[in-house]
């Protein structure tokens, strides 16, 4: 999972940058200041108790924002990471994240600090008050806040530096300039986890040679899930013997079967910079699988891609395959050919859809050569994490 802290005195850009980075990365967007301020228009006694230490430019207790942020996050069990905004404030509100994150079986990624001169801030907080209509954004209040930034804010860098997980930017400069430099971190810290990415499409679709292809370039462990299958049949193992079972009585792999599988490859391949999905999941029973045993291995989904291409092609293209030596049997009985591809519209749509909102399914154009095909996708993952070869 991929949390973010942006930290920073008010006025720093905060607000600014996570629109970028909630698009971006995909990531749930937790600004407690603008939760208070919509318990407030709501009459909420959190709201009501709120209301006057907000408009004087205190902080809030640590108490209620507790009470704001175990409730958001509980709300949202499908995010796929978190941004937070004004939090954490105080010291305890350091410890609070923390333990809040290891309740998810996640950390804190980074806090990342947009560092700006306080009459900057100033400047840029009086002139927002003048569109943003804010009553604590007028100068009185804003030094107020300032101050309670330095006395009780300021600390929790400390808490951060000491874990080695704060990053620092210069929030006076222009603000590509800054959004520019906050990718670069977070493109490094995502280096230094596994970095996962999915592949969907139709049968045909060629997602079989693109994701071999991708995890030779990128250096990840290609999981390509009826391979592994044909493997266990081929060395004749236990599991193929079950495998073959099933297939004889043309029934599904056992998802306990498929999991035994993907589990092994987690725990052998110690040394991948990530893994790449192919054939899996396939059902949103599986999705759930994936995502606990990439959780066990303290790691998540960074992308998803979805080959897409014309149902007609992808058929011309099995067929053809069917046809030379490379061809499965499956490939070579169109009722099989076309039970794999109601099972894609009857089951894998369903978690396509699921996780566009996700993880944000990145659809590529799947027509055209290989190289084309996989030319779109080293650019959509270049542009998460450049460098990452
Ligand atoms: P912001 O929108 O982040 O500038 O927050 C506006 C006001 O909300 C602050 O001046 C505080 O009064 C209150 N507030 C927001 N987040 C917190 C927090 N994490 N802890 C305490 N008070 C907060």
């Amino acid at each position: 999972m991929l949390n973010i802290a942006l930290f920073g005195p008010p006025g720093a850009g905060k607000g600014t940058q996570s629109e970028f980075l909630i698009t971006r990365y995909h990531l749930y967007y937790i600004s407690t200041g603008d939760i208070l301020r919509r318990e407030i228009q709501e009459g909420s006694d959190l709201g009501k108790k709120a209301e006057k230490i907000m408009a004087s430019g205190g902080l809030v207790s640590d108490e209620i924002i507790v009470q704001i942020i175990e409730k958001t996050i509980e709300n949202n069990p499908q995010a796929k990471g978190f941004l937070f905004d004004g939090f954490p404030r105080t010291y305890t509100q350091a410890y609070i994240l923390e333990g809040l994150m290891l309740k998810l079986g996640t950390s804190l990624t980074c806090l990342i600090s947009l560092e700006v001169p306080f009459e900057e801030s100033v400047k840029r907080l009086v002139s927002r008050g003048a569109i943003s209509g804010r009553s604590d954004d007028n100068e009185e209040v804003i030094r107020k806040r300032l101050e309670e930034y330095t006395n009780k804010t300021v600390p929790v860098i400390e808490f951060y530096r000491e874990r080695g997980l704060f990053r620092a930017v210069d929030g006076s400069q222009a603000i590509d300039n800054v959004t520019k430099q906050i990718s670069e971190i977070i493109s490094s810290e995502l280096q230094n986890n596994l970095f996962n990415i999915v592949i969907f499409g139709y049968p045909g679709s060629g997602r079989s040679s693109q994701s071999a292809a991708i995890a030779k370039k990128y250096g990840l462990e290609s999981i390509n899930m009826s391979k592994l299958l044909e493997d266990e049949i081929r060395n004749n193992t236990a599991i193929g013997q079950r495998i073959e079972e099933h297939n004889m009585k043309e029934e599904h792999v056992a998802d306990e079967i498929v999991v035994q599988l993907i589990e092994r490859k987690l725990e052998n391949a110690q040394n991948a910079k990530g893994y790449i999905f192919k054939g899996f999941p396939r059902t949103l029973v599986q999705s759930y699988i994936l995502e606990g045993l990439l959780k066990k291995h303290h790691s998540s989904i960074a992308l998803a891609f979805n080959l897409k291409v014309p149902a007609i092609h992808a058929m011309e293209r099995l067929n053809k395959r069917g046809l030379s030596e490379k061809g499965k049997h499956y490939d070579k009985s169109m009722t099989l050919m076309l039970r794999r591809f109601k099972e894609h519209e009857e089951k894998t749509i369903h978690v396509v859809e699921k996780w566009i909102s996700r993880f944000g399914v990145i659809d590529i154009d799947g027509t055209g050569n290989f190289d084309e095909v996989f030319e779109r996708i080293s650019r959509e993952i270049d542009n998460i994490i450049p460098n990452f070869e």
